[in-house]
C-alpha cells in the first residue's frame, strides 16, 4: 500500500494526525488494463472540523460514504493486479464526483440530515476542502492515466460505488448499476455479463451518469476518450465481507470477459488518441 500525502500549501488544513486523501492499492501488475477508482470508499473527517456536527450513526449511513465499496475494490485489486485509488474523506466533507462549486460538492442536507459544519461554508473554506483533498485525488488519478498513456499502456476506467437499497420510500430493485453516458459502449458490454450472471442490472439506474451530477468519469474517461464504467452495487450485499469477497470475485471474473468482448467489437484502444 502505497500513502501519497498532499504536498500543496493547504496542507495546514489536514493535520499530520490527518490521513491522506489519496490511498492506493494494489497495482501489482503494472499493465494491467484495468484503473480502479473509488470516490466515496472512505469516512475520514479532518480534524480541523470535528464531527461535521452530525451523529456517528448518521455519518456511517449511504450519506457518510458508500458502504462496503472499500473492500470490494481492495479486493477487486488484489484479485486483478490492478491499481486501485480511493478517496479516504467522507463525501459529506466534500464530494469528490462533483465538479467544485456544484451545488451538491458540499450539501448541507442529506437523506434528510442536516450537515451543521456545512452550513455557510465560505468560498475561502470551500476552496481549501477542495485543495487538500478533491485536487490531490483527482491529481493523481490524473497522473496514473498520464503515465498509462506515456507508456502505451490500453486503460478501462472503471469507477466503484454502491448504492442504498432503500430512497424516498422506493425499494430500488436492482443488484447492481451500470452507468454510462456519451460513450456508452463498454457499460452496455457490461450491462450484458452482470446480467448473464442472473442479475438485475439498471442500466443508468439508480442514476444517471451527466456532465454535471458527476465529475470523474467525465474528466478522466470521457474527456480522454478512454473506455470507461460506472459500477453501482447495492449497499445491502456489500455490507459483510462474505459479500464484498463475492462481488470482487464477480467482477475480477466479468471485466476481463467484457475487455474482451469490447475488443472483438471495437478493437483495441488506441492510446495515443487520449488528449
Ligand atoms: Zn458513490
Amino acid at each position: 500500500m502505497t500513502d501519497n500525502r498532499s504536498q500543496l500549501s493547504s496542507s495546514s488544513f489536514l493535520t499530520p494526525e490527518d490521513p491522506s486523501p489519496v490511498v492506493v492499492h494494489g497495482g501489482t501488475d503494472p499493465r494491467s488494463p484495468l484503473l480502479l477508482v473509488s470516490d466515496h470508499a472512505g469516512q475520514a473527517i479532518p480534524s480541523a472540523l470535528g464531527d461535521l456536527g452530525v451523529p456517528e450513526a448518521e455519518r456511517a449511513r449511504h450519506i457518510g460514504w458508500d458502504i462496503g465499496i472499500d473492500g470490494v475494490g481492495r479486493m477487486l485489486a488484489d484479485l486483478t493486479g490492478a491499481l486501485l485509488i480511493e478517496q479516504s474523506y467522507s463525501r459529506l466533507v466534500i464530494d469528490c464526483n462533483r465538479a467544485p462549486g456544484h451545488q451538491t460538492a458540499i450539501v448541507t442536507v442529506s437523506d434528510g440530515t442536516p450537515v451543521p459544519a456545512n452550513q455557510d461554508v465560505s468560498a475561502t473554506e470551500a476552496a481549501l476542502r477542495t485543495q487538500a483533498i478533491f485536487d490531490p485525488y483527482h491529481t493523481r488519478i490524473g497522473e496514473e492515466l498520464d503515465r498509462r498513456e506515456d507508456e502505451g499502456i490500453e486503460t478501462f476506467l472503471i469507477a466503484l460505488h454502491s448504492f442504498t437499497p432503500e430512497m424516498q420510500n422506493f425499494r430500488r430493485p436492482w443488484h447492481c448499476g451500470v452507468l454510462h453516458n456519451h460513450d456508452p459502449r463498454f457499460g452496455r458490454i457490461i450491462i450484458d455479463c452482470l446480467s448473464e450472471e442472473g442479475l438485475t442490472v439498471g442500466d443508468n439506474e439508480p442514476y444517471e451518469l451527466t456532465d454535471t451530477s458527476d465529475y470523474t468519469v467525465p474528466v478522466h474517461g470521457e474527456r480522454r476518450r478512454i473506455p470507461h464504467v460506472e459500477i453501482e452495487i447495492r449497499q445491502d450485499l456489500i455490507t459483510a465481507e462474505t459479500g464484498q469477497k463475492e462481488w470482487a470475485e464477480r467482477l475480477a471474473r466479468v471485466l476481463p470477459e467484457a475487455i474482451k468482448r469490447y475488443h472483438e467489437q471495437y478493437g483495441s484502444h488506441p492510446v495515443t488518441e487520449a488528449e
